[in-house]
């Protein structure tokens, strides 16, 4: 076992390596590109092998897809050539000996080419593939973008409690199953007790933008209210705290959310798209859109958008919402509009200046996820 600890260690020394030593050459960024695509890899043939137990349906027929085939099948040569190329630049073994693994476990597993061998239904499923695909498509769009316009030039992609949040991920997204359940609940059961068979009718012929649009209005005025909730009743504060609880704001930051905080979230803002009846386009499409943007408005990225500000939300407003300030204090609920708060009260965005630092005073939220999930249930200090 110490062997093992010894091992993660020293992984975890070589991810968050210092500066001098993650330069362009010394095989740090190969040998970090090599370990996560061997790990998207490894954990993608999983899925392929146990479909009914690592995979989202809704991601099951890609499987069959030879394009996602060839992917996966790139993926895994990408990330040995990588490993190996890593081992041959530099020092320490740790990054390298693992990409390496993992590509050839994979492979081993039947790689690109693998079948499923646990057949059948099961009732639940964990969503696997969700996690690798969610991670690479955000993680190769956001840090290439965060690399070239940081916010905090000299913040690390492995930054502080960088494993809290990749946690935050892996959680919500192996528990999709379960948390989409749950999120339906209360709108299916204001929808069996009003079900505004009219009103429903007339929303779903308006064009497809009107819908947009008007989903981003109404989900955003819900979520202002709730939003505003958290912060101000004491007792849905402890919940709040967690997501407030990040000291470095990037690509990965707003993952981190307790679990019941997440549910709330979703199924109150899931009354309104479900009840009224948006069509299914316009509600999937605003769930694409509304993940891009959280994370946008999180990520570490100092753009200057001073037009846009005025009308929709950006990384500085919701910045400043995160800010360790006083004035930071209980301002900037919206997560579409500034104008709600303007509206209510609650707007904070001076000219030109940035958070000096994030997070609650006085950093009472503990590390690690689990003792993120019971902290709203322990006695206030
Ligand atoms: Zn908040
Ligand atoms: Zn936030």
């Amino acid at each position: 076992m110490s062997k093992i600890h010894d091992a993660r260690i020293k992984l975890r020394g070589e991810l968050e390596a210092p500066p001098a030593l993650r330069r362009f050459g010394s095989g740090w960024i190969s040998g970090v590109l090599g370990l996560v695509l061997g790990l998207a890899g490894f954990l993608l043939v999983l899925s392929l092998r146990a479909p009914s137990l690592f995979s989202v349906p809704e991601l099951r027929s890609l499987h069959e897809n030879p394009w996602f085939r060839f992917g996966l099948h790139a993926v895994l040569i990408t990330s040995f050539v990588l490993s190996a190329l890593s081992l041959a630049l530099r020092p320490g073994k740790v990054l390298g000996t693992c990409g390496v693994s993992l590509a050839i476990l994979a492979a081993i597993l039947g790689g690109s080419q693998s079948t499923a061998v646990v057949a059948g239904k099961a009732p639940m499923f964990l969503g696997l593939d969700f996690f690798v695909l969610r991670i690479l498509f955000t993680g190769f769009l956001f840090i290439p973008l965060e690399r070239i316009f940081a916010r905090r030039a000299e913040q690390h992609v492995f930054r502080q409690e960088w494993r809290e949040d990749l946690f935050y991920f892996l959680v919500s997204s192996l528990l999709v199953q379960i948390l989409t359940f749950l999120t339906f609940i209360p709108a299916k059961t204001m929808l069996a007790l009003a079900p505004l068979t009219e009103t429903r009718a007339w929303v779903g012929s308006l064009p497809f933008v009107v819908q947009f649009i008007a989903i981003m209005f109404l989900t955003d005025l819900v979520q202002y209210w709730l939003h505003r909730a958290f912060h101000r009743i004491p007792w849905l504060w402890r919940f709040h705290a967690v997501h407030h609880s990040a000291r470095s704001m990037d690509w990965m930051a707003g993952a981190r959310m307790h679990f019941l905080e997440i549910l709330a979230l979703r199924s109150t803002t899931v009354i309104p798209m479900f009840v009224l009846g948006f069509s299914p386009p316009a509600i999937n499409t605003y769930i694409f859109v509304v993940y891009l943007y959280s994370t946008f408005v999180h990520a570490n990225l100092g753009w200057r958008l001073p037009v846009v500000e005025r009308l929709l939300v950006t990384p500085r407003f919701h910045h400043w919402h995160h800010g360790i300030e006083k004035e930071a204090i209980d301002v900037n609920f919206a997560i579409h509009f500034p104008l709600l708060d303007r509206l209510f009260g609650t707007y904070y965005l001076p000219k030109d200046k940035w958070p000096e630092g994030y997070g609650v005073e006085g950093h009472p939220v503990p590390l690690g996820y689990l003792e993120q999930l019971k902290y709203p249930f322990r006695r206030p200090k």
